[in-house]
């Protein structure tokens, strides 16, 4: 499997030597010397403990030394050892590492040198080198973990070069233990020989500690009195989530709670206490072969299960468990056919997983959309009412870092919820620019900043709905800009006006007084599918999502645009409905229904859902319709999906975004006839109407036809629409993108029909098809922008469309 983040090899580019004068020849009796420059994921990774490990096998001789953005190496020695040397640097590297380019030149040869040794850092820090992400026990680890006899045997923060925790606890450049959370932890001898030792894999490994030496673990009641310590809490906490207690567990990023996934009690108290009745839980094995159990398993989702990234991955649940597996309790996703799961990641998950012996809820430590908790204060007071217990540990966590969330899509692994693992890996981007930051959108938010030609996204955020989540999401932006020592050029932000993240570019703007580039949000969705798939346009790219804020300031979300580098033109829509009371559509599908029928035929034909209001609420969201009062025209296709979905049955009202699209694609398990046909009509722009698809299923309804069938045919009707909108325009190259992408059907039909027809089509994959990849694709409009001389003047006298309409 190709990993979405992987970056192109650019291989050996062989150089001459620069002119010596020291007078030796470069190749001495057989013996050369060769200079290496490695770049990419480079550093603090175990890279120059491997590569001393090979020069001492191969019996080369020199050094190799960090430098600002990449590794330099010089080995000397006979010609097939450095030959050698070449080839398994690439092929045997360290399991983190990513090798972006390694660069090659012979050098005079040195005659006095002995041995190989790793040499201090000369020069100063670069501005954006790539700091690694938090990485899962590795399998040396994990063995040393349960060996009685080893000395970390059962520590729960037991790491090495190639594992543990590094985002969650960097506090500054450079990555050296003065500057992490482990700051505080005075090494013992034993664990300052083995960080001192290049031929050990400990060697320099930042967060080492021991039992002797590192932090430990703490159990508490909710009013923190604690009730056991070190290994014991283990075993009490193991005990007490098997009789069904919610645990809080302070883990790697942020807390999280966690509880037996097979007591369908227990689940549903922490739906009660958390207040969240229906978002699916993501639950924890302990092991592979525990995920299996449970989960259909690809060897492609086995392999995304054991990365180092180890996300929560969405898998397909298995319709019967053998003979004695206890089932999974359906309160903890409910009618979804697929489970979030995951493996424990850190020595503290594998450990309790090994005492409590069956799937978990770990979900993230926070109440209904908050942001999660990162210290043991906070988590008290937070989490208080909702847990019994607190198992935490005195590791400060620098940064919240919540847990990624992705998929197998066609093979190749596709990121729902970018944290843990991938956060801040940077994007590539083509050409160096200004430092720019993007401050995102509103919901799945992340922020991103771009510094030289690295687009560093940060970790997932959420939603910025609540005045805890706007200051993580201002916490976010200083950490980014501090972090980096940056100081932006520009901002790039939503054209919403009122989207929190919105008002935070605006203060910042006047606050460094620059610039403000308000980036279309249907715009910045395809531009962050083609910075990372490195396209510069011209595509035509599909845009479909729930809602966003339009260039004629009305709501979009069924776009059709052609995006070429920093602009984009609207050659297609979904046409558009009312919804009435605006916003609350988003949680209530069946406004979008009634705004769907009323605009179909003025609600001849409501009996399909008028039982779902009173007669009085029917009235006035009638008489709102009639009048135009609030009731905002949408060319939304995530409320399209709404109100088809309530249309066959799905909830009316609901407690998350895409709850009822969710339900509908759950219907269309079943490929079936197409019998629906959206009509491409052309006015100034294609108009992808579903009159003739909303008629079908009004009939097919009546007709006592399965809702089945009919779920089925409406994804189908709505993946032709796009190959005909994509037929009439004949752009070759088409990006999808959008949080209706994540639906499975949708994107399987959407892709297999346009591939058919001879399109080249991309999807999101490193970074989210939601609104968590907007910050991105803001980064690119803006550098975009900026290289062609828009939106560089403060005083505005050259600003672009999209950020006039800012201010
Ligand atoms: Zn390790
Ligand atoms: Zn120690």
């Amino acid at each position: 499997m190709v990993h979405p983040e992987e970056t192109r090899f650019e291989i050996s580019t062989i150089k001459p030597a620069p002119p010596s004068d020291c007078g030796s020849s470069i190749s001495r009796g057989g013996v050369v010397r060769v200079g290496i420059t490695v770049a990419g994921i480079v550093q603090g990774v175990g890279f120059r403990p491997f590569v001393y490990q090979l020069a001492h096998k191969l019996g080369l001789t020199g050094f190799v030394r960090n430098e600002s953005s990449c590794v330099w190496i010089e080995i000397q020695g006979s010609t097939r050892a450095t030959e050698e040397f070449r080839s398994r640097l690439c092929s045997e590297c360290p399991p983190q590492a990513r090798i972006e380019s390694v660069e090659i030149r012979f050098l005079p040869v040195r005659l006095s040198e002995t041995g190989f040794h790793i040499a201090a850092s000369s020069e100063p820090w670069a501005k954006a080198p790539v700091i690694p992400a938090d990485l899962a026990t590795c399998a040396e680890c994990q063995r040393e973990i349960f060996t009685p006899g080893e000395r970390r045997y059962r520590y729960p923060f037991t790491n090495c070069t190639n594992c543990g925790p590094r985002w969650s606890i960097i506090r500054g450049l450079p990555y050296d233990r003065p500057l992490t959370s482990m700051a505080q932890f005075q090494m013992c001898n034993d664990c300052q020989q083995e960080y001192g030792n290049p031929a050990d894999r400990r060697f320099h490994a930042q967060p080492i500690a021991c039992p002797r030496c590192g932090p430990t673990l703490v159990l508490l009641t909710p009013d923190g009195m604690p009730v056991a310590e070190k290994d014991d809490t283990l075993r009490k906490a193991g005990e007490a989530i098997r009789k069904g207690t919610i645990l809080a567990l302070l883990g790697l990023g942020g807390f999280q709670l966690v509880v037996d996934a097979t007591s369908p009690q227990a689940v549903k108290r922490l739906r009660e206490r958390k207040r969240r009745p229906h978002k699916p839980f993501a639950v924890m094995v302990p092991n592979l072969e525990a995920a299996i159990r449970w989960c259909e398993v690809s060897p492609e989702e086995a392999e995304s299960l054991l990365s180092p990234q180890a996300p929560i991955l969405l898998l397909r649940r298995r319709a019967q468990v053998g003979l004695g597996v206890p089932a999974i309790a359906e309160e903890v996703a409910p009618g979804n056919p697929y489970l979030g799961v995951m493996l424990p990641y850190t020595p503290i998950h594998h450990l309790l997983m090994q005492e409590i012996g069956l799937p978990v809820v770990c979900t993230s430590g926070n109440l209904s959309e908050e942001p999660m908790s990162t210290t043991v204060e906070e988590g008290l007071k937070r989490l208080g009412s909702i847990a019994d217990l607190f198992l935490v540990h005195n590791r400060p966590i620098v940064r919240p870092v919540d847990d990624s969330v992705a998929r197998i899509f066609r093979g190749r692994l596709q990121l729902l919820r970018r944290a843990r693992g991938y956060a801040p890996f940077p994007c590539r981007m083509p050409r160096n620019a200004p430092t720019i930051l993007a401050v995102g959108a509103h919901q799945k938010n992340t922020v991103a900043l771009l510094v030289g030609s690295s687009a560093i996204v940060g970790s997932h955020i959420g939603d910025l709905d609540n005045i805890l989540s706007q200051q993580v999401h201002r916490r976010a932006i200083e950490d980014l800009i501090s972090f980096f020592a940056a100081t932006p050029k520009a901002i790039a932000c939503d054209l919403h006006p009122d989207y929190a993240s919105t008002q935070v570019a605006q203060e910042l703007g006047r606050r460094f007084e620059i610039p403000l580039i308000g980036v279309q949000h249907h715009h910045a969705h395809i531009a962050a599918c083609m910075a990372e798939h490195r396209l510069e346009g011209p595509v035509l790219g599909v845009a479909w999502d729930g809602a966003g804020f339009g260039m004629d300031g009305t709501v979009w979300g069924g776009e059709f645009l052609l995006v070429n580098g920093g602009h984009f033109r609207r050659v297609g829509t979904l046409r558009p409905f009312p919804l009435p009371g605006g916003e609350k559509a988003s949680r209530e599908p069946r406004r979008s229904a009634l705004g769907l029928l009323y605009a179909h035929d003025g609600l001849k034909n409501c009996s399909a859902i008028e039982h779902l209001f009173t007669g009085q609420e029917i009235a006035i969201l009638h008489e709102m319709l009639k009048k135009h009062i609030n009731s905002p025209m949408a060319s939304s296709t995530g409320r399209l999906f709404d109100a088809v979905a309530t249309l066959l049955g799905a909830s009316p009202v609901t407690s998350f975004e895409g709850q009822a699209a969710m339900e509908l694609e759950f219907l269309a398990t079943s490929a079936g006839e197409n019998r629906y046909q959206a009509e491409v009509v052309e006015k100034d722009l294609l108009l992808v109407d579903w009159g003739p698809v909303v008629d079908g299923i009004l009939s097919d309804l009546k007709a006592g036809r399965s809702v089945t069938g009919i779920a089925w045919a409406f994804h189908a009707a709505l993946a032709e629409a796009v190959c005909q909108v994509a037929l009439r325009i004949g752009q070759e190259t088409v990006v999808l993108s959008g949080g209706c992408f994540q639906n499975r059907v949708l994107s399987e039909l959407t892709v297999k029909k346009l591939e058919e027809r001879g399109f080249r089509v991309y999807l999101p994959e490193a970074y989210p098809p939601n609104d968590g990849g907007i910050s991105l694709g803001q980064l690119a409009v803006a550098q975009a922008l900026l290289d062609q001389g828009e939106g560089k003047n403060s005083s505005g006298a050259r600003r672009t469309l999209e950020a006039a309409l800012l201010r």
